[in-house]
């Protein structure tokens, strides 16, 4: 590449649980022979996509180039910690082809954006695109519509009020930045769920952008790299619920870590895991576990009450210890109440 063409960068959002990481995995083991670097954020100070991700490193991608920025929202931390990691990472000998952002789910991928036209950067990158996962089945079923009774009672209260729930907050400011929506575990929809996802999703897109149902992060590279779409230049066409505010907060959501001891028994784990999806509402939780008599780590993701676990690698040396990250609406997460879920 020549050395001042802007280097692409593409920016992944979508909500707990939409695949980000299943989907940067993929893009990673299909580079084309392009050199990649990620930047992955998550919401809470212990980072575990960081690690599923640093288990594919490779040629194309190593170790050195998966950089995790773990101190909160990458939205609220622009100044600290993104611009920074950004101009080490332009500063490096060997620079990326492409640099893809995992944003944390809770992201609102807009204010991002905005710092794509800080003077440090600007001139040597570029926002190739936004790719905005939404989970099929998850729209399809209602979960990020707005509430119309909580709507209505913020209205009664408060006639300038257009709050909806936090959910579809999030949920619409990640579609309105959007490129290409993915619509993802499309097989787990199937066709009826997709096209009520499509439906639902339609009709909170301030303009008509590709959406495409994909499974398990499965999507030909170059559908999604090399869009070319400038987007730092084009804020506009792409509104926010925070179109206008100097500051946003993350403070409708929260998160805890849960210290496990070894775990025997990894169904009876996962029916606690369902169980305070269902009675605490419980939006997402996942972690690496130690099973008792095995030496590999169980990696356990849950999405409400769909819980996925399979062993990934090794623990190193000294380093076994379960820990689960757990992330709800504020109101829901309650310590004591998980820890007792847990059986601790
Ligand atoms: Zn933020
Ligand atoms: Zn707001």
């Amino acid at each position: 590449m020549n050395s001042l063409a802007k280097v692409p960068v593409t920016v992944v959002t979508g909500f707990l649980g939409s695949g980000k990481t299943t989907l940067i995995q993929h893009l990673l083991s299909n580079a084309g022979g392009k050199k990649l670097a990620v930047l992955v954020n998550e919401f809470g100070s212990e980072g575990v996509d960081g690690e599923i991700l640093k288990s594919c490193a490779d040629a194309n991608c190593p170790e050195e180039n998966i950089i995790e920025l773990a101190n909160g929202c990458i939205c609220c931390t622009v100044a600290d910690d993104f611009i920074p990691t950004m101009e080490k990472l332009l500063a490096r000998p060997v620079r990326p082809d492409h640099i893809l952002i995992e944003t944390s789910g809770l992201a609102l991928p807009k204010p991002l954006l905005k710092a794509f036209d800080w003077p440090e950067i600007r001139s040597r990158i570029t926002v190739d695109g936004v790719i905005a996962l939404a989970d099929a089945e998850a729209v399809a079923a209602g979960r990020f519509a707005p509430d119309p009774d909580a709507v209505e009672a913020q209205r009664a209260a408060d006639q300038n009020l257009d709050h909806e729930t936090p959910l579809s907050e999030v949920f619409e400011d990640q579609i309105a930045c959007a490129d290409i929506v993915l619509l993802t575990k499309a097989d787990l929809a199937g066709a009826a769920g997709l096209e009520a996802a499509k439906a639902a999703i339609i009709a909170e897109m301030p303009r008509r952008v590709p959406m495409l149902p994909v499974t398990d992060g499965a999507i030909d590279a170059r559908v999604i790299l090399g869009l070319g779409a400038a987007a730092e230049n084009d804020l506009a066409a792409r509104p926010s619920h925070h179109d206008g505010e100097e500051e946003h907060e993350h403070d409708d959501f929260a998160s805890v870590v849960v210290d496990l001891p070894e775990v025997a028994d990894v169904d009876a784990l996962v029916a606690s895991v369902q169980k305070l999806a269902r009675e605490q509402n419980v939006l997402r939780a996942k972690g690496y576990i130690a099973v008792a008599g095995k030496p590999m780590r169980l990696l356990l993701q849950a999405v409400g009450e769909r819980v996925r676990h399979q062993f990934d690698k090794p623990w190193g040396a000294g380093h076994r210890r379960s820990k689960l990250v757990v992330i709800g609406e504020h109101g829901d997460i309650d310590e004591a109440a998980i820890k007792a879920g847990l059986g601790i």
